[in-house]
């Protein structure tokens, strides 16, 4: 049966101090993550928009507000593991950080090994707690989304990355309209929230591989207008 490469998991950076967030960015990529960078509080809001990251790495003193306001803000829509890393050192800190929702606190300065193996751990933990909620079935159709493999009648159905995607966003939301702007920011990023066509594209091959009429979609439904809806 045949898997799909597993996209790169996405982190987010959040540091003023230039030197350490390319030191961070460094190790991240050599882990094979995903790296966006902000360096203040409101660009890293800004950027949650169109990049969901996996995992935050996050400084406390930034110039435009303290770290924790980020924690609070991310913490209304997102449940992915925030490390926070600052070389305030007193305990009422890292409690004060920990209780506004971070996951897990490292100091500055910071052994690298000891960085990768918080990230690491953070991203298990992340992945074994989702891992519940990580097979669908939909008619005859079922989706691993842990390993990445869907099958149809028992047969296997290959999709590309891109058409991967789609569905995972669609079965995110299940049974709710995804927006054709929301759909598009978050596939092919901000530039492209107006390139419906992309859209037809993909979903007319994700219609084609799933469903059993695709002029007929059961599951992958059109809202006029609107977006798209996965039928659950
Ligand atoms: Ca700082």
């Amino acid at each position: 049966m045949d898997t799909l490469i597993q996209p790169a998991h996405k982190v987010m950076i959040i540091e003023d101090d230039l030197g350490i967030s390319s030191l961070l960015a460094s190790q991240a990529n050599s882990m094979n993550l995903h790296v966006n960078c902000a360096n203040c509080v409101q660009d890293a809001i800004n950027q949650l928009k169109t990049y969901e990251p996996d995992l935050v790495l996050l400084d406390l003193g930034l110039p435009d507000a303290d770290g924790k306001t980020f924690i609070k803000t991310f913490r209304l829509n997102f449940d992915h593991p925030i490390l926070v890393i600052s070389s305030r050192t007193h305990e009422s800190e890292k409690v004060d950080a920990l209780n506004a929702g971070a996951d897990d606190y490292l100091t500055k300065p910071f052994g690298l090994n000891e960085l990768k193996a918080r990230m690491n751990a953070l991203l298990r933990r992340h992945q074994a707690q989702n891992s519940a909620v990580q097979l669908m079935q939909l008619g005859d159709i079922e989706v691993d989304w842990q390993r990445r493999i869907i099958t149809k009648k028992g047969e296997p159905v290959n999709l590309s990355p891109i058409e991967f995607e789609i569905l995972n966003i669609l079965a995110t939301s299940r049974g709710k309209v995804v927006t054709h702007r929301n759909l598009l920011a978050k596939v092919w990023g901000g530039a492209h929230t107006d390139d419906h066509h992309y859209l037809r594209i993909y979903m007319g091959h994700l219609r084609r591989k799933l469903e059993n009429d695709p002029t007929q979609p059961q599951y992958l439904l059109t809202v006029a207008g609107v977006g798209y809806r996965l039928e659950v």
